[in-house]
């Protein structure tokens, strides 16, 4: 077994995700700890390009029109090669649709260990890792594994940014694997529904979770808004009740946003959300519950009750 640290490089449609640069900065304080390299694992067709910019000492790349789109078993095949080739230490994967899919699989297939939802590591005398549980609601600390281990990470513990670099890495072309039969391909993307507000472009956006309560209750998030000047959007579960579109679901099955302000009113702070909301500039958060997770990421945290709150706010920006 290697020292080095690998970094699966998730991209869609020509674009890096943010989560393969927040892993980057992730590989890189625990390759301090191992004292190996940070190999980023790019898989795609003429897709070279997305190797500039990222944080990552080499690149391993696999250039194979069946690995230009992910399919989980094109993936695996790759990559269990490239973990039987180099043995490293752990390899990072995206807490992601993706990223879940493709670690499980790769777990169960070559027998190694597999920590989900981490947020951060830390370095000691062995590295340690610290995982969200519970949707956030629990942080659980352990110790690396002695063998190769696959790691899926939650964003939240390290910045996009430091994941970037203007320094160029070694590109290494790596072959592909002998694929067995593919029974699985791309049939096409599903985009959201178009003809309502672009949450992704908005500025300004007044969220609602849960803590909302009832669908009449939305009616004094939308009058803060429009006091403020805001769009409202929402948590999943305000969404599967049916009381706000899917084209203002916020998070890993919504959009992810990046406005000025993210007000987050009655939101728990569960990874799958915070995904969606790790490019706005400033989060502020209202919360009854101190612990919520959502206070680890905002700027600014109000531990108040959002009825009593937003009222009056909305009252106080109606009068200037
Ligand atoms: C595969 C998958 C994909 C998912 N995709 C998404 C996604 O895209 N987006 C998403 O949001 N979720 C997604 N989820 C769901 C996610 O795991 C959480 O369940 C969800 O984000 C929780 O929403 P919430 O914070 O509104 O609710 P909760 O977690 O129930 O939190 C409600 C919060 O409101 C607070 N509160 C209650 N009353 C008040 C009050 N009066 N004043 C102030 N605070 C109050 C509580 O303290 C609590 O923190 C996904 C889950 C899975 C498994």
């Amino acid at each position: 077994m290697s020292n080095d640290i690998l970094v699966n490089i998730e991209h869609i449609r020509g674009e890096v995700a943010e989560i393969s640069y927040v892993m980057c900065a992730a590989a890189h304080q625990l390759s301090q700890a191992t004292g190996g390299e940070v190999y980023g694992v790019l898989l795609g067709s003429g897709a070279e390009n997305l190797a500039k910019g990222l944080a990552a000492d080499k690149i391993l790349y696999v250039d194979d029109p069946r690995v230009a789109n992910f399919t989980s078993e094109a993936y695996q095949q790759t990559l269990q090669n490239i973990l039987n080739e180099h043995e490293p230490r752990a390899m990072l994967f995206g807490h992601t649709s993706i990223g879940m899919e493709i670690a499980n699989i790769l777990s169960a297939k070559t027998g190694l260990p597999l920590i989900s939802s981490c947020l951060y590591f830390s370095n000691g005398s062995s590295p340690k890792f610290t995982s969200l549980l519970y949707g956030g609601k629990i942080l659980a600390q352990g110790e690396l594994p002695s063998t190769t281990c696959l790691i899926t990470m939650v964003p939240g513990g390290y910045k996009p940014e430091d994941g970037h670099s203007s320094k160029e890495s070694t590109v290494l072309n790596t072959a592909p694997p002998i694929f067995d039969e593919s029974r699985m391909s791309l049939v096409k993307y599903i985009e959201p529904d178009s003809s309502d507000v672009d949450i992704a472009s908005e500025p300004l956006l007044i969220a609602i979770g849960r803590g909302i309560q009832l669908e009449d209750n939305i009616e004094i998030a939308e009058e803060l808004a429009e006091a403020i000047g805001g769009i409202v959007c929402a948590s999943r579960p305000v969404v599967d009740q049916g009381w706000l579109p899917t084209s203002r679901l916020v998070g890993k099955s919504g959009f992810r946003v990046k406005p000025k302000v993210y007000l987050a009113l009655g939101i728990s702070g569960a990874p799958e959300h915070v995904e969606g909301i790790t490019g706005s500039e400033i989060i502020i958060a209202v919360n009854t519950d101190p612990a919520a997770p959502i206070f680890n990421i905002a700027k600014y945290g109000v531990v108040e009750d959002i009825f009593d709150l937003i009222p009056a706010l909305t009252e106080k920006l109606s009068e200037s």
